[in-house]
């Protein structure tokens, strides 16, 4: 029996992020190109005798009882299983929260691909991919990960060829953006053609293995929405490009920004600046990392 489960929970950029319109039920219709970085949450977890879920994590402000979303995914599967044990999850955050880094949904990918294990469960990649999209749109792709297209409301997905590898710079400025204020603030179903991005571009692209067909293709509607109320992303997209980013992007809905960098050297150089040097200011939580490309399990936490 596994009494004991270590698992890294991935963080997600997003290199093409189009809204094509807001459905009558409220939820938008996406078309995103999804990517996973190299940066993760460590999920352990550990059975017990007596029933019920435990969440404890490092971050004071998240919540640990049902509304933290590895609550909710152990919850989904013990629930429906009537698993009679009990549960603990010891939640250790890396990723950014809030951030547009799909970091809970992550979390919850893990948390159901672990249950699934260790209660035996049997349910396939698919059955818990559908099981996914209930905690959140994002999480069906959390379990896939890697290089893919995201379509609907984020539960079609296409997988996608591995990304040519680079130095991914990623910084979050010390501002919260709600997701729900971009989304109420898109309009989407107004923008100009030439607001959306061109995500069959980016696919061509990924399908040369083409860094730079892709790098000069980045883009995210909706900036639209955050850039105009909050000139720092910006700020920060534009100073990774002086760095020498052969690109740079919002992720999600912010406020993480990434840049691609293909020189090591100066991907080193930007991280040092933007860390501990004269560009500190810009941002509050800034790592260099790579694309994540393994799929085959979440172990080795
Ligand atoms: P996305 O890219 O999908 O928009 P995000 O990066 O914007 O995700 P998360 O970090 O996943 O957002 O979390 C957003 C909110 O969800 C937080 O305000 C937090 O209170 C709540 N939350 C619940 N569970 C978690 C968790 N395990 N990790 C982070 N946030 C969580």
């Amino acid at each position: 029996m596994i009494k004991h489960l270590g698992l890294k929970a991935y963080g997600k950029i997003n290199l093409g992020l189009d809204v094509l319109r807001r459905r009558e039920d409220g939820y938008h219709e996406v078309r995103m190109i999804m990517q996973t970085v190299g940066i993760f949450d460590r999920v352990d977890l550990i059975w017990k005798a007596e029933p019920g879920i435990q969440v404890e994590t490092n971050l004071y402000y998240l919540p640990t009882n049902e509304n933290n979303l590895v609550y909710k995914a152990a919850n989904l599967l013990m629930s429906e299983f009537h698993v009679k044990e009990g549960l603990t999850i010891r939640l250790k955050k890396f990723i950014p929260v809030a951030a547009g880094m799909a970091g809970g949904s992550s979390d919850a990918a893990a948390v159901l691909f672990g249950v699934n294990k260790m209660f035996q469960l049997g349910l396939t990649t698919k059955q818990l991919m559908e099981r996914g999209v209930k905690i959140g749109a994002d999480v069906p792709y959390c379990i896939l990960r890697g290089t893919a297209l995201s379509e609907g409301i984020g539960e079609i997905l296409t997988p996608l060829p591995p990304m040519p590898q680079c130095q991914v710079l990623i910084a979050k400025p010390a501002i919260s953006v709600s997701t729900k204020f971009v989304y109420e603030n898109l309009h989407a179903n107004d923008l100009r053609p030439d607001e959306h991005p061109d995500i069959d571009g980016i696919i061509a692209a990924i399908h040369r293995k083409d860094i730079y067909g892709v790098s000069g293709k980045l883009g995210n509607v909706l900036e639209t929405v955050t850039v105009r109320e909050y000139p720092i992303i910006q700020e920060i997209k534009d100073k990774l490009l002086e760095h020498g980013a052969i690109g740079s992007l919002m992720s999600g809905s912010g406020p993480t920004v990434f840049g691609l960098f293909t020189n090591p050297h100066a991907a080193q150089t930007a991280y040092e600046a933007m860390r501990f040097g004269e560009d500190s200011k810009l941002a509050k939580q800034v790592y260099l990392t790579n694309f994540y490309n393994q799929k085959e399990n979440f172990h080795g936490a």
